[in-house]
C-alpha cells in the first residue's frame, strides 16, 4: 500500500529529551494562543469558577495531505455551498425524506414540525445563513487517491476557531523547533497553507448582520450565539465571535452569547408588531434591548438541547422570527445523512443520481455536478426498495458488513454503528424503522504515522487517519433563491489513531492537525 509517511518524516521522536521539548513548546504555545478548551469534568473538581483552561488535543506535526485532494476539496466547496442552499429551499424534497425517516426518528419528526407551524403563519425573514463545513477522508484505490465525503453538517460547524490556530502552531513549530530535532527538518521543505477559517466564518456571520439591516425602532441590532450548557469548546466559539466583532471595523459588531436553555427567558418577539422581531434583553442589564440580526446555533443539533417542550418551544420562537437564522430548520434537515444518501445514490441502471441532477439541472451545473458527483462515495437506503433490501442483505451479514459503517439521522459524534456491530444493533430495532438508517462504505486512507498529545499530557505514537473539513458560508434568500453571499472559508484537519472508528475531537476520538501538503 502507498504511504504517505514518506522517508523519515514525520520524525519518530524517540530520544526522550526531543519529545519533552517539543511537548513543552507546543503545551505553552497553545495556552499562550488559546488553542484551548475547558478541562474535562473530571480534572475541573476544583474549578467551580470556570476560571481554567486546558490545551485542546493536538498532533505535534503537520500530517502529510495530498496536494491535488486538498485543493480539489477547497474548490468545490462553493459549489456545495450552492447545492445546500437549493437543498433547503426544497421543501418537496425534504419532506418526503423527512417521511422517509420519521416513523423511528422523533427528533427530525420534531424538527418537520417547527417548520411547519411556520410555513402555516408564513416566514417573514427570507434570508438563511449557512455556515457550512464538508468533511472528507482521502480513499486510496490502489495508487490513486481521491477525496470522499464523510458527510455534510449544516449546523453547528465547529472548530474554525481553533484549526487557523493549530495551523498557527504547526508553522511556529516548522521554524523553531523542527529545524533543531536531531533529524531536523528544514522549514523549505514543509509546504503549510494558510488557514483563515476563524475570518472565514466571521465573514458569513458579518455578511448576515450587515444585510439584516437596521432595527425600524432603532434597536442596536447584534449576532446572538446560542450555545449548550457547560460547553467546554468554548474558546473555539469565542474566537469566531471576536472575529465577529472586529469585522465591525471601528464599530464593532454586538455579539452576545445565550445558553440556548435560556431562549425564552432572555428573547420575546416584538409585541404587536407583523414582523416579528426577536429582541434580547442581556441578563446583565435588562434595561438594554438589541434587535437579533443573526441567530447562530452552536446547539440544538441533537435531542439532548430538548429536555422538555420549552426547548421545542424555544426553537418555534427563532425560526417564526425575523432573525436570520444560522441554520434554519429546513437547513438542518438538509445536513440530514438521509440527504446525503439521496443525493449520492445513482440508478441500478449507473448514471448520475437523479436527486444530484435535481438541484443542478442546466448545462451551467455540468462542471458542478461532475466536481460534487466525483466526492461521493457509495451510500445505500435501508428501506424496503430494491436498493435499500440489497442493502439490508449486506448489513445483516456478518462478513459483508465489515466495509460499511451504520448511521442514524445525528450529529456531534458518537451515533455511527461500524461493521461487525451492525448486524446486533439491527436487530434491536423494528424493521419498520431500519429506513431511518442509512450504510456507507467505509472509506480507506492510506496509512501515516503522526504523534498525538492529548490535553491530560499523555502523548501517542503511531498510525492515523486524517480527516480534511472545509467549511463555507453561504447567504441566500428563501423565496427568490438569490445567493447574497458564497464563500469558501478555510479548513480543519483532525486526526485520530488509526484504531479508534469515530473522528470527533469534542466528543474525545480526535485531535487537532494541519495539513502538510505533499
Ligand atoms: P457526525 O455527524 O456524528 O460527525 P460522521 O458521519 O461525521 O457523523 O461520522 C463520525 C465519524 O465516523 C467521522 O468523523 C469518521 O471518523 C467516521 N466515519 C464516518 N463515515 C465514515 C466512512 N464512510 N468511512 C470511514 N470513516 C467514517
Ligand atoms: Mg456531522
Ligand atoms: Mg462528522
Amino acid at each position: 500500500m502507498a504511504s504517505l509517511t514518506g522517508g523519515s518524516y514525520p520524525p519518530s521522536l524517540d530520544k526522550p529529551h526531543e519529545l519533552e521539548r517539543l511537548v513543552q513548546t507546543a503545551k505553552d504555545w497553545a495556552i499562550a494562543n488559546g488553542l484551548a478548551v475547558r478541562p474535562p469534568p473530571a480534572s475541573a473538581g476544583n474549578d467551580e469558577e470556570g476560571m481554567l483552561a486546558t490545551m485542546a488535543p493536538v498532533t505535534l506535526f503537520p500530517s502529510p495531505f495530498p496536494k491535488s485532494c486538498f485543493e480539489e476539496a477547497k474548490a468545490v466547496q462553493t459549489q456545495y455551498n450552492e447545492l445546500y442552499a437549493r437543498i433547503s429551499r426544497d421543501e418537496e424534497f425534504l419532506g418526503h425524506l423527512v417521511q422517509q425517516v420519521a416513523g423511528g426518528d422523533d427528533f427530525i419528526d420534531s424538527l418537520w414540525k417547527v417548520h411547519l407551524r411556520v410555513k402555516e403563519e408564513g416566514y417573514v425573514q427570507n434570508l438563511t445563513l449557512g455556515l457550512f463545513r464538508s468533511d472528507y477522508m482521502v480513499h486510496q484505490d490502489g495508487n490513486k487517491l481521491q477525496i470522499k465525503q464523510v458527510e455534510f453538517n449544516t449546523i453547528a460547524s465547529s472548530f474554525g476557531g481553533l484549526s487557523s490556530r493549530t495551523s498557527l502552531l504547526h508553522k511556529y513549530l516548522a521554524k523553531t523547533e523542527y529545524p533543531l530535532l536531531g533529524n531536523p527538518i528544514p522549514p523549505s521543505s514543509l509546504e503549510l497553507p494558510e488557514n483563515r477559517s476563524t475570518e472565514g466564518l466571521a465573514a458569513g456571520l458579518a455578511a448576515a448582520f450587515h444585510a439584516y439591516g437596521k432595527s425600524a425602532y432603532g434597536y442596536p441590532t447584534c449576532v446572538l450565539f446560542l450555545v449548550q450548557d457547560g460547553e467546554r469548546n468554548v474558546f473555539d466559539q469565542r474566537h469566531l465571535e471576536y472575529a465577529v466583532q472586529n469585522a465591525g471595523g471601528d464599530e464593532p459588531i454586538p455579539v452576545f452569547r445565550l445558553p440556548f436553555s435560556q431562549v425564552l427567558a432572555h428573547t420575546q418577539l416584538a409585541p404587536s408588531s407583523q414582523r416579528r422581531e426577536l429582541l434580547y434583553r442581556p441578563p446583565h442589564n435588562p434595561a438594554l434591548a438589541f434587535e437579533v440580526a443573526v441567530a447562530y446555533l452552536r446547539a440544538g443539533y441533537g435531542p439532548g438541547d430538548y429536555p422538555t417542550s420549552a426547548a421545542w418551544d424555544a426553537r418555534y420562537q427563532l425560526e417564526r422570527s425575523n432573525a436570520i437564522t444560522c441554520p434554519s430548520v429546513l437547513t438542518q434537515l438538509a445536513g440530514m445523512k438521509k440527504v446525503q444518501q439521496e443525493l449520492a445514490t445513482a440508478p441500478e441502471s449507473g448514471g448520475e443520481p437523479p436527486a444530484l441532477r435535481r438541484f443542478l439541472p442546466d448545462s451551467s451545473d455540468a462542471s458542478a455536478l461532475a466536481a460534487i458527483h466525483r466526492t461521493f462515495t457509495n451510500i445505500y437506503p435501508l428501506d424496503a426498495s430494491p436498493a435499500g433490501l440489497a442493502a439490508r442483505a449486506i448489513a445483516t451479514d456478518p462478513s459483508q458488513c465489515l466495509r460499511y459503517v451504520m448511521k442514524p439521522q445525528r450529529e456531534g459524534g458518537g451515533n455511527n454503528v461500524y461493521k461487525s456491530a451492525i448486524p446486533q444493533r439491527l436487530s434491536t430495532i423494528p424493521e419498520e424503522h431500519w429506513g431511518s438508517y442509512i450504510l456507507m462504505e467505509l472509506i480507506t486512507p492510506p496509512p501515516a504515522t503522526n504523534t498525538i498529545l492529548r490535553g491530560n499530557g499523555q502523548v501517542e505514537q503511531g498510525g492515523v487517519i486524517c480527516e480534511l473539513g472545509v467549511y463555507g458560508t453561504c447567504l441566500w434568500d428563501r423565496e427568490t433563491g438569490k445567493v447574497v453571499h458564497n464563500e469558501e472559508g478555510g479548513y480543519l484537519l483532525r486526526t485520530k489513531g488509526d484504531q479508534s472508528e469515530e473522528g470527533g475531537v469534542a466528543a474525545g476520538y480526535g485531535c487537532m492537525d494541519s495539513v502538510r501538503l505533499v
